[in-house]
């Protein structure tokens, strides 16, 4: 079954080798079927080259593996929160990442520094608290989920806007309309965090972006006036 979205879950997989954003068999991409409430993900701890698109497996918005031939990836309850609370949202990836997953470790939020950034993010890319003794004990992988939809919810932080957030002590999670997209979210949130840590090297004391500028990169190529690329041609 959803044979289409197993073959571009497991082509997004693939990318993240690609990308440098994996090591081993650390981290996971899905990509969900709205109308069927089902999405595909990869399974948990099979090595990259040997993933196949028949791999992935298939699990319903309650976290119950519908198809497949092994394990869905163990971070499977936190892509199910994601889906329920981000009604838009259709692919899901987590990395560990190296500069991502540095900031989370040093529980930072990353600044936006430049028009990189304010044009993929509008505003910092939140570090979000680490999960309390009972959270954890209580299910790991659903609660950094739920932490990550109900802070963006508390914080007033659109997941149109802010397509990513770092789990302090863990890593990135990113998000898009599709699992490519959520995938290309991940490169671009890798590489802005690893120029928010040089900038901050070369200049310890620098200031982030004016707003306005800021503001003109990210609407520039979002929302009702945007005029970036061909799309009003
Ligand atoms: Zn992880």
């Amino acid at each position: 079954m959803l044979e289409e979205l197993k073959k571009e879950v497991y082509e997004a997989n693939m990318l993240l080798p690609k990308y440098g954003l994996v090591t081993f068999t650390w981290g996971n991409v899905s990509g969900i079927d709205r109308e069927k409430g089902l999405f595909a993900i990869k399974p948990s701890g099979v090595d990259y080259d040997k993933l196949k698109p028949e791999d992935m497996v298939i699990v319903d918005l309650d976290g119950n593996v519908v198809e497949g031939n092994y394990n869905p990836s163990s971070d499977t309850a936190t892509h199910v929160e994601i889906y329920k609370a981000f009604p838009k949202v259709g692919g899901v990836v987590h990395t560990h990442s190296s500069y991502a997953t540095s900031w989370a470790q040093a529980g930072r939020s990353i600044p936006c520094y430049g028009t990189t950034h304010a044009d993929y993010y509008y505003g910092d890319v939140p570090c979000l608290r680490c999960l309390t003794k009972e959270e954890i004990d209580e299910g790991y992988e659903k609660n950094t989920g739920l932490l990550i939809v109900n802070e963006f919810k508390n914080q007033g932080i659109d997941p149109e806007a802010v397509s990513a957030a770092l789990c302090k002590n863990h890593g990135p999670f990113a998000w898009g309309k599709d699992a490519m997209d959520a995938v290309h979210g991940a490169v671009v949130l890798e590489e802005v965090a690893k120029m928010a840590y040089r900038t901050e090297l070369i200049n310890p004391k620098v200031a982030e972006a004016p707003q306005v500028l800021q503001d003109k990169h990210y609407y520039r190529k979002h929302g009702a006036n945007a005029y970036y690329g061909q799309g009003n041609k």
